[in-house]
């Protein structure tokens, strides 16, 4: 196969999440470098041979969790490039951060609570580099998003966030079944932590509604209702985005975003 019949298996939308810049670019090193085919997560594999899929149906946990890594990895250093060419005096406003002229290559705001250092030498939080490339690449993502249009308070499902089907159960699992299986029946609990987060509570008829500041211009809308053993009904959380959320994070590292808020309550309880 050639890099450009391999190009058609790609949305050739360029999008980076692969590690290389451009679909091109990763066609020509899957084909010819034999770099594996899956570290595209938008993959059309139908009709590509197994042997440039590296086997991933049939491979070893570890060496899928390397190459998940890796992945992320090349993403967090592609994106830290495109921090170059970013004007960070005239984003900051948009994306509800701070940047002097005397650190004109900085931006500052705050990811859950936590101060965050952003720039083309590296992302800080809390003054540390983070040990997951996935907090890297939420933050560059929020960055390289450019700003887009405020939030309003309309507030929609992961479900109704284009082309989510697969992030629905993602999101489920690793922030909405954890908090609510953790505070069923400690309602007090959650209000307190959220605090914590710098939440403010917001005025939905359930038994606990919290509005989060998971960055400055990516509000999360926390809602609980407490079990009600009597009716067998188990406790349940929701998590609710502004409409225009997508316009400052993708997808995945809005369900990142998510899952964060759930390791940041369970870390504090
Ligand atoms: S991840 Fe896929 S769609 Fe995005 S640039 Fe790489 S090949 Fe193209």
């Amino acid at each position: 196969m050639n890099p450009y019949q391999f190009l058609r298996h790609t949305p050739g939308s360029n999008c980076g999440q692969c590690g290389y810049p451009a679909c091109l670019a990763f066609a020509a090193a899957v084909t010819k470098a034999g770099v594996r085919a899956d570290l595209c997560p938008h993959l059309q594999r139908e009709g590509l041979p197994p042997e440039l899929l590296g086997g991933a149906d049939n491979a070893a946990p570890d060496a899928l969790d390397r190459s998940s890594e890796e992945r992320e990895l090349a993403l967090a250093a592609h994106l830290r490039g495109k921090m170059q060419g970013l004007n960070f005096l005239s984003l900051a406003p948009r994306l509800g951060a701070d940047c002097s002229a005397e650190e004109p290559d900085m931006l500052r705001f705050t990811f859950l609570g936590r101060p965050v250092r952003l720039g083309t030498a590296g992302v800080f939080i809390n003054g540390e580099p983070p040990d997951d490339p996935r907090d890297q690449i939420l933050l560059y993502n929020y960055a390289a998003s450019g700003g887009g249009r405020q939030p309003e308070g309309t507030w929609i499902g992961m479900e109704s966030l284009p082309n989510s089907i697969s992030k629905v159960r993602t999101l489920a699992v690793y922030c909405e079944e954890r908090l609510a299986e953790r505070f069923s029946g400690r309602a007090g609990r959650l209000t307190e932590l959220c605090a914590a987060l710098c939440a403010t509570p917001a005025e939905q008829s359930v038994d606990v509604a919290f509005l989060v500041p998971a960055l400055p211009r990516v509000p999360l809308l926390l809602l609980f209702w407490e079990a009600e053993p009597e009716d067998s009904f188990a406790a349940k959380v929701k998590i609710l985005f502004d409409h225009h959320v997508l316009d400052f994070l993708d997808l995945e590292s809005l369900v990142f975003a998510a899952e964060r808020m759930a390791d940041r309550l369970l870390e504090l309880d």
